[in-house]
Parts: structure tokens; sequence; C-alpha cells
């Protein structure tokens, strides 16, 4: 069959959580992949396709969490005015953050929000150049209680209900973000916070987005705000620390997504300048989460991947290196927590044309250099990225 370009490729993983397959012939035409077969030795003349023999070819990444307007820097007073930065450099910022993303492979992100709505005004009016690659999708400001943990990534819920908040600011938005619960503590193991909102106004909440056409992703960690959030019909669970079985179980019958930054707690164990007690602490919140994906994973939750880049110690780009080593770690194979990061984001994201390295997909790959077995430290360097119909 005569495709445009030619590719063979030593190793591919294919993002659908399949075996890695060796020695493929991948045929792009017109921004999609036409045809993917193993590779026919013997046949071909080396000057009718490009020989990546020596690489793996994966589908480009997605990170479905991160904040674009904060860097990783643990220095406090860098946070702090990083945060009350005017747009102008917030600009800057972001666009440097996607540089950033794109050098790691990853062409698709999901932002979690900022108290100034910055990151959609970014959209609207500055993809350009190479940024315009990253396929950006915001949630503006994320909502939260009055009085409650929020005001960094949103603003408080000041009158009317949750509902006729979103139906009022609903311009320009890819995705409602709701802060359901506090932060993991650093004090008491698994210390669950209240939930910010009860069950109707969440549902309505969910149920306003949805009729505009919009998915809902909601932070919550705790038994009870993770259970409130999944019975109000959110898309997906952020963080979900200390979140329990029954609600792992109800996510796995109703394939709810779960987002569970994992690698927050690790970093904030090795770069905060804090007590020895909080640094303990996230060790121990560390361990905890990594039973609960390996728990996840035997239940079958389909797991989104996402780094909450922008907090302490977490930078945008490698540190979604450092989550798929987490899911590694917790027992999933790099096809599985490929998938997590291609396939699985792209679907929790609406992208059904992303993710997947199939005939009819888009053909967004990445090349690294090496077999498999040198995922997922081969990202820090890699040596390829095709987007379309060309590599950058
Ligand atoms: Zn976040």
């Amino acid at each position: 069959m005569f495709s445009e370009r030619l590719i063979r490729a030593g190793w591919m993983i294919d993002g659908s959580g399949g075996r890695v397959q060796k020695n493929v012939l991948i045929g792009i035409k017109d921004r999609f992949f036409q045809e993917i077969r193993p590779f026919p030795s013997g046949e071909m003349k080396p000057s009718t396709f490009s020989d990546l023999s020596g690489c793996t070819i994966l589908p480009a990444l997605a990170d479905a969490h991160v904040h674009l307007i904060m860097s990783g820097t643990a220095d406090q007073d860098q946070r702090k005015q990083q945060l009350n930065e005017r747009f102008q450099q917030v600009r800057e910022t972001i666009s440097f953050h996607l540089k950033q993303l794109i050098a790691h492979g990853v062409l698709a992100v999901r932002d979690g929000g900022d108290r100034k709505g910055y990151t959609q005004r970014y959209k609207k009016s500055f993809m350009d150049g190479k940024e315009s690659s990253v396929c950006l999708h915001v949630a503006g400001k994320a909502w939260h209680k009055p009085g409650r943990y929020g005001s960094f990534v949103g603003r408080a819920l000041e009158r009317g209900t949750l509902a006729a908040g979103i139906m009022r600011e609903r311009n320009d938005i890819d995705h409602v973000k709701i802060i359901q619960s506090g932060m993991n503590s650093l004090r008491y193991f698994g210390k669950e916070s209240p939930p910010q909102f009860q069950l109707n106004a969440l549902r309505e909440a969910v149920e306003a987005a949805s009729r505009l056409g919009l998915k809902t992703m909601v932070h919550a960690n705790g038994i009870v705000p993770v259970q409130i959030a999944l019975e109000a019909g959110c898309s997906s669970i952020e963080h979900g620390f200390f979140m329990g079985k029954q609600n792992l179980n109800f996510m796995a019958e109703m394939q709810v997504y779960w987002v569970p930054t994992t690698g927050t707690m690790k970093a904030f164990a090795e770069h905060a300048r804090g007590r020895e007690e909080e640094r303990l602490m996230a060790l121990r919140n560390l361990e905890h989460q990594m039973t609960q994906m390996a728990l996840a994973r035997r239940l079958g939750v389909p797991i989104a991947l996402g780094t909450d880049s922008g907090s302490v110690g977490v930078h945008h780009g490698s540190a979604l290196i450092e989550e798929l080593q987490l899911l590694l770690d917790a027992g999933l194979s790099i096809e599985e927590a490929i998938k997590c990061a291609s396939y699985n984001n792209a679907s929790l994201m609406g992208l059904d044309q992303k993710g997947l390295i199939k005939k009819g997909m888009q053909a967004d790959f990445i090349v690294v250099k090496g077999s498999p077995s040198a995922l997922p430290e081969s990202l820090k360097d890699i040596f390829r990225i095709h987007v379309g119909e060309r590599f950058l």
C-alpha cells in the first residue's frame, strides 16, 4: 500500500496497553497513521523508509494535571512571586513550561487552574510558534468554598450555587475544576478534611458542566470527599490520597478516571525545606498512595497520568518521567504505564484521534533511542518528535 512516509521502528509501544511489538513498519499519510505491520525483511529498499531500527516509537504523551503558571521551585519567595506576577510575565512563564513539556514528548496538557485565569487568557490569544503543537485544555479558575483550601488555583464561590457559577463563567474553558477537600495533612497520617461541597451542590454542578459539554475534574482526598464527588458523577478524581478500597471499587465499576499525582509527595520529601516530621509524613503518604495504585491496577481503575507540575519540586516535563517510574514501581508494566499517559489521558481529554499508534489515528509520536527497557529514563533525551505530517 502506498504511504507518503514509511518508518521502520525497532520497537513500538502502541499506547493500548498491548505488548511491545518488534521490528515494525509504520506508514503515515496526510497526518494520520495509514498502516502498521511487521517489517517485511528483504523486500524493501533502504532508500524507501526512515530507518529507526535502533529506536522505540511510542505515542505522544499527555499530562492530565498541571499548573502552567507555576514552576516546580521549592523557594517559597519565588513561589509567592509567581502567584502574584502580572500577565505579561506569566505569559513568558507559561510559554517556557510548554516548551519544557514538548521537550519531554508531552503534546497534550490539562491545566488544573490558576487564581487569575491567566492560563485561559494565554490559550485564547497567545498560542503560537512551537507551543501550538500542544493541545492545551484549561479550567480557568478552580472553584472552592469560601474559607477553605484552593485560593491559589482558583476563587471562592461567593454567591449562589456552584451550578449557577459555572453557567455564569462558562466561556473559554475546556473543563470545570472543583476543589472538594483540603490538602494532604503533613502532621497527622491520613487525616481527612471535611468535604467542601455536599452531594446536591456537586451533582448540580457536574450536570451544569455536562450540559455545556464540559467534564468536571475534582480535587479530592479522603474517603468522604471522594465518595461525594463520585456520587455526583465527576469525570476524574484528582489526587485521591486515602480514598480507600470502596471508592476504588466504584471507580473500576463506573470507569471513572483517577489522576493520582503520586510524585508530589516524593518531590515534597526531597525538595521542601520544611520540618523533618513533614518530610517523613510525605514519605508515608507516598507509600500509602503506592499501595492504592497497586490496588487500582488489580481492580481495573483507569489511571490517567498527571503530575501536578508547578507543585514544590514537581517540574513541567521531567515530572512525567518520575510519575511513570512510580507506576512501574507500583507494579504496572511499561506498556500499561505508557497507556496511562497516552490513551487514557487522551480519552479523559476527549481527544479521540490521539493517544494510540493505530491506523486512522493522528500521527503524533515520539522516538527514543534504544529498546523499551531504557524507558522511562530515555524520555529525558528524546531523539525525535513527530506531529501530524512532520518531525518537529
Ligand atoms: Zn493541582
